[in-house]
């Protein structure tokens, strides 16, 4: 059969669909009794259901936070988990079209959520209505999962997980193809000072942000202005310094950028607080922190410098604040997905403490991993390069996470293409409409590997 020709069949019907989808802004809400995640995810989830109920699948939401398409029977089941939340989009921040309205422009669509994550949801519905229209056995259930809380905690899929159990074999399509067999674990700390005189200090935007950029209040000549200079403008970095009545106001600007990819950014944190030490402040919470930390990511200072042949540990200090003489800030560690969460805690458990400050760990969680000869990650590559003819890229493992560490047997498959930059969570956030429906060539040959398991 031609599934190629099939799914071009579709190519109108998945544009209306996304389209559709686009115009809904499911960003998280205020909750209500019948919105758990707010009105947004609700009329996507809805919609969306609507969409495969017309279509004749079998549909079931689940209390508003996530529901299914299902086909097939069986004892076994297939999970198909994408997400129709977004994460927060405004024309003002640069976009070039409405962000609400998606658009066509020679041959790519625009719109929040045509790469993240409505357009692989959308691909795997048109997946579906095309194994159904080869009528060949279904001898598995096969469920389309959609959740309306991804970007904000998962809710959706835990309370799915809750209510269904896991599946027996499942792909998300909201990572990379072809397909992606390691999640780094996690572990979340925050430290507090214990004696400063530091006057005031505030920085970051979120835990999982490397600091663009953090400001500092500390008493004039207890260092030496010189050498701070010196020292920034060695590492050609922006910032001032502001003459306040008894303090200097220092401001640091660094480089945002993802928590599981420190590399990519610079830590304004790191950098104002190592500069103050290398300019003679002379500080217990300064000293600890460039004891623990510094302006290194790897965890060295607190004994957690590990690696494998997957990657090695990144460590980002995200955001500081100081209230009542305390400074406190918060610690974001991932470790190679062949260690556990217990041992990083353990090895961590040893650097906790000095004269300056203390850190506290929060919570952790296990890396995801499976080898890559195993039937589901073997499997899946195999559907990608049938398709794609892409015999080079490999699957990876990656720092950051997905929805497959909330549901077991599942790993994060497409659905973006090597080397592309979808600018998703940017301004733009664009997909070529041929990318789609290969997407959806790739998820019916998936399925059907799946299938015949
Ligand atoms: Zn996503």
């Amino acid at each position: 059969m031609d599934v190629h020709a099939m799914v071009e069949g579709y190519r109108t019907e998945l544009l209306e669909r996304l389209s559709k989808l686009v115009a809904i802004n499911s960003r998280e809400g205020t909750p209500t009794p019948d919105a758990p995640f707010g009105e947004g995810p609700r009329k996507a989830l809805d919609t969306a259901l609507k969409m495969m109920a017309d279509d004749g699948f079998k549909t079931v939401d689940l209390d508003h936070y996530i529901g299914y398409a299902e086909m097939g029977e069986g004892k076994e089941l297939i999970g198909v988990v994408g997400h129709l939340d977004i994460v927060p989009a405004n024309k003002e921040d640069g976009w070039d079209t409405d962000p609400f309205v998606m658009t066509e422009k020679d041959g790519i669509v625009y719109g929040r959520g045509v790469a993240d994550d409505k357009g692989a949801v959308v691909a795997s519905m048109i997946a579906m209505k095309v194994i159904r229209d080869m009528g060949i056995p279904v001898n598995k259930r096969v469920r389309l999962i959609m959740g309306t809380n991804e970007e904000t905690g998962s809710k959706c899929l835990h309370h799915y997980v809750e209510k269904e159990g896991s599946v027996d074999y499942g792909f998300t399509p909201d990572g990379d193809f072809p397909g992606i067999h390691g999640e780094k674990g996690m572990v979340a700390a925050v430290y507090r000072s214990k004696k400063t005189g530091i006057r005031a200090i505030k920085g970051g935007t979120a835990r999982n942000v490397v600091c663009p950029k953090c400001t500092a209040e500390v008493d004039k000549c207890s260092y030496s202005r010189r050498a701070l200079e010196d020292y920034f403008n060695s590492f050609d970095l922006e910032y001032t310094i502001t003459d306040k009545e008894a303090t200097d106001e220092i401001t640091l600007i660094g480089t945002a950028a993802h928590a599981s990819l420190p590399e990519l950014g610079v830590n304004a944190i790191s950098y104002l607080l190592c500069g103050l030490k290398k300019a003679g402040y002379q500080d217990p919470f300064v000293d600890f922190y460039c004891s623990h930390f510094g302006t290194n990511y790897d965890g060295t200072g607190v004994g957690l410098n590990v690696s494998d042949e997957y990657g090695a540990l990144t460590l980002n200090n995200g955001v500081i604040s100081m209230e009542d003489g305390v400074i406190t800030g918060s610690i974001d560690i991932r470790f190679p997905v062949t260690y556990t969460a217990k041992q990083i805690v353990k090895m961590f458990s040893e650097h906790l403490e000095d004269d300056g400050g203390v850190i506290e760990i929060k919570g952790s969680h296990d890396p995801l991993f499976f080898p890559a000869d195993s039937p589901l990650v073997k499997l899946l590559l195999e559907a990608y390069q049938e398709v794609t003819g892409d015999m080079e890229t490999q699957p990876m493992t990656i720092g950051g996470g997905t929805y497959a560490k909330s549901i077991d047997n599942t790993i994060a498959f497409g659905c973006a293409f090597p080397g592309k930059d979808y600018r998703i969570h940017n301004t733009n956030e664009w997909c070529p409409v041929d990318e789609l429906l290969l997407q959806a060539e790739i998820y019916v040959s998936a399925i059907i590997k799946l299938l015949n398991i």
